[in-house]
């Protein structure tokens, strides 16, 4: 079935990314490729292959659900679930060989009811810590104590100790060395109890990027393998976007001066004008706070007019143009590109806002 409006993923944009950030980064250093958000609205298997190609060690994705999407289409690297599962849901992580988040005694003794030991597998687990993001883990000592025990039964393995930090994008870096030294306290907790830990890891894209020394023993990276991070901060390598998007008009109409179009007559005309009409709107992911943002036409570059709708929007053409003329939504067209960046700022967002946004309405075409 054809749809004009495509997104197309370059695969080797994918691996690259990957393989320059890997040099950018001690050898010793793991690499975990976080494929979340269907490989933040790449594809979850495509970029894990990508990213298991140029070298990753582990992968990771938010919930129980991504990771058994990923073993089933074929996927055997290890996978950690960053986001505690239920206890109920134990035996679907033991029998699919996944690696857990825990941030408390609790869920263990919860899970206690739900765990069959006829499988005989251990539990390969991750401990997180909050050391100031204040989303997921455990904060204090006494947490940390209560945890413990569970910690050191035979059957639990504590692959690792992690948390994430609030600010690692922003220039100021007061806040990030806040959290790096609350981690390293705590990590002495560990050393403390007795509890063996395989890998300590705390940076995501933006800290491995920019602060190599913060490696540690494995470094999480998601936006980077897809092009997205602080370029102004990062001088060591230079990353590129895989995905670009583009349509096609598909009528295009003379409106004449004082007439509107879009819902709520949301545009006006200031003069005679030629308008094209596009086949993405906000059920494709592209939301209507994307309205003023502009597209490329024949590498020129239009503005959307009036309020997106649902399966269409409108762009303001500097004149006649033929229906199936292609449009440039994100990416290149002629000389000019329509950025992720230049996007995002206008959402007062992040790049992987827009990707993750695009939805299964719009087919994704892999090319090498
Ligand atoms: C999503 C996520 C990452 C990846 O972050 P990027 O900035 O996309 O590299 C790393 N760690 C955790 C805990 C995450 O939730």
């Amino acid at each position: 079935m054809f749809r004009a409006t495509r997104a197309e993923v370059r695969l080797s944009k994918i691996r690259n990314n990957m393989v320059k950030i890997r040099h950018t980064l001690p050898e010793t250093v793991k690499l975990m490729a976080v494929v979340k958000a269907d490989g933040y609205g790449h594809g979850d298997a495509e970029a894990a292959r990508m990213a298991e190609q140029a070298g990753a060690d582990v992968l990771a994705v938010a919930y129980l659900n991504e990771a058994l999407r990923l073993r089933s289409k074929g996927i055997t690297l290890p996978i950690l679930i960053l986001t505690p599962i239920y206890p109920q849901e134990i035996m679907f992580a033991l029998e699919h060989d996944l690696m857990l988040t825990v941030t408390s005694a609790e869920w263990f003794k919860e899970m206690r009811a739900y765990r069959h030991h006829s499988c005989g597998k251990p539990l390969k687990v991750h401990v997180k810590l909050d050391t100031g993001l204040g989303r997921l883990g455990m904060k204090t000592r006494e947490e940390w104590e209560e945890l413990v025990p569970w910690l050191k039964a035979d059957d639990v393995i504590v692959d690792g100790f992690y948390t994430h930090f609030a600010t690692a994008g922003k220039e100021d870096t007061t806040f990030m060395k806040r959290q790096y030294s609350r981690f390293l306290d705590m990590m002495g907790w560990c050393e403390d109890s007795g509890v063996h830990v395989n890998l300590y890891h705390c940076a995501g894209s933006a800290a491995a990027l920019r602060f190599p020394e913060l490696a540690m023993d494995m470094v999480r990276i998601g936006a980077a393998m897809f092009g997205f991070y602080p370029e102004r901060l990062v001088s060591s390598v230079r990353l590129e976007p895989a995905l670009s998007l583009y349509s096609s008009l598909m009528q295009v109409k003379l409106l004449r001066k004082g007439e509107c179009i879009g819902y709520d007559n949301s545009y006006q005309a200031k003069e005679d004008e030629w308008i094209g009409t596009v086949p993405i709107g906000y059920a494709d992911g592209w939301s209507q706070s994307l309205q003023g943002t502009e597209m490329l036409v024949n590498g020129q570059r239009v503005p959307v007019v009036g309020k997106i709708c649902m399966d269409q929007l409108m762009v303001r053409l500097p004149g006649p143009c033929e229906p199936g003329t292609e449009v440039a939504l994100i990416g290149a067209q002629g000389e000019d590109c329509i950025t992720f960046a230049e996007l995002a700022a206008h959402l007062g967002s992040v790049p992987q806002e827009i990707s993750t946004a695009i939805s299964s309405r719009v087919t994704r075409i892999y090319k090498e």
